[in-house]
Formats: structure tokens, sequence, C-alpha cells
């Protein structure tokens, strides 16, 4: 047995680890792989900061998501710290929407590596059609376009935007 806070130092080190993933050189999938071991680490792992709750991951938003979808990458189950863990590889993806070119990115990165180790499942089958999903306003206004920077001056002059 753990004392509490041993526990709650365990967690922070933890999650201070997990938030050095984001930036790290290595993929998020490999650094999970890495802890994924860690059963209090990861039970008690915290990435997400919109739900209601704020003691909890709301489960549902894109960090969730692909959080959830690193484990599965790597070959390990989905943490309790996620509140649809049972789901499993059943995990649903229906309202993923992915709005910049970093989500895409990411979610791609996830495929590459599922597909690399061989990791099946209907949720894999999934990932190209999100990851190559552009958003209306990319195709209307493509990043660094002449169009893009255009509206963007417009919607600056009339101080839609600052
Ligand atoms: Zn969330």
């Amino acid at each position: 047995m753990i004392l509490k806070n041993d526990e709650l130092c365990v967690i922070k080190f933890f999650l201070d680890a997990f938030r050095f993933i984001d930036g790290a050189t290595h993929s998020r999938t490999e650094k999970v792989k890495e802890i994924a071991d860690w059963k209090v680490g990861i039970d008690n792992l915290r990435v997400c900061w919109q739900g209601g709750q704020k003691d909890r991951n709301c489960g549902k938003c894109e960090k969730c998501i692909r959080t959830q979808l690193n484990f599965l990458a790597t070959g390990n189950p989905i943490p309790k710290s996620f509140p649809d863990y049972q789901l499993g590889e059943n995990i649903s993806l229906a309202n993923v929407k992915l709005n910049n070119r970093v989500s895409r990115y990411e979610w791609k990165s996830i495929y590459v590596y599922a597909k690399k180790n061989k990791i099946k499942g209907v949720w894999v089958s999934k990932l190209p059609k999100i990851f190559n999903r552009i958003s209306l306003v990319e195709r209307i206004l493509p990043l660094h376009s002449p169009r893009r920077e255009f509206v963007k001056k417009v919607m600056k002059k009339s101080g839609l935007k600052k």
C-alpha cells in the first residue's frame, strides 16, 4: 500500500514526465510505450483540461482520444484514467475533427506506428479518413496563401480579428 503523499508524488512525477512527451524527439506513441507498464501512473494519467470535471479526463476531446489511441497503438489497453476505457479497440472516433496540420501529423504518426507494429483493429482502418480530412476553411484558405493573408488583413482592419 502506497501512502497518499507518495502516491501524489508519483502521479506528479508521472505527469511531468508526460508533459515532456509532448515536446520530445520521440513520438508520443513511442513514449507511451515506454511508460505503459507504470500502472499507478497511467491509471491516474491526466491529459485533458477541457471537460467540466477538473479531476478527470473527459475522454471525448481530441487530446483524450488521441492519447487513448497512443496506448492502443502500442498494444496496451486504454488506462482506467479514461471514462470509457472498457471500450478498448471499439473506441468511438465519430466526432473527431482535426483542426490543423500538427494534429493531423500526430494522428498520422499513430497510424504509421500501429501499422509498423502490426496492430489491428477497426480503429486503425478509420484513421486515414480522419487525418486526411481537411477542413473547409483550410481548403478555401490554405495556410500562408495570399488569399488567407488577404482575409486576415481585412478582418484585422474591420476589427473582427486582433
Ligand atoms: Zn478530454
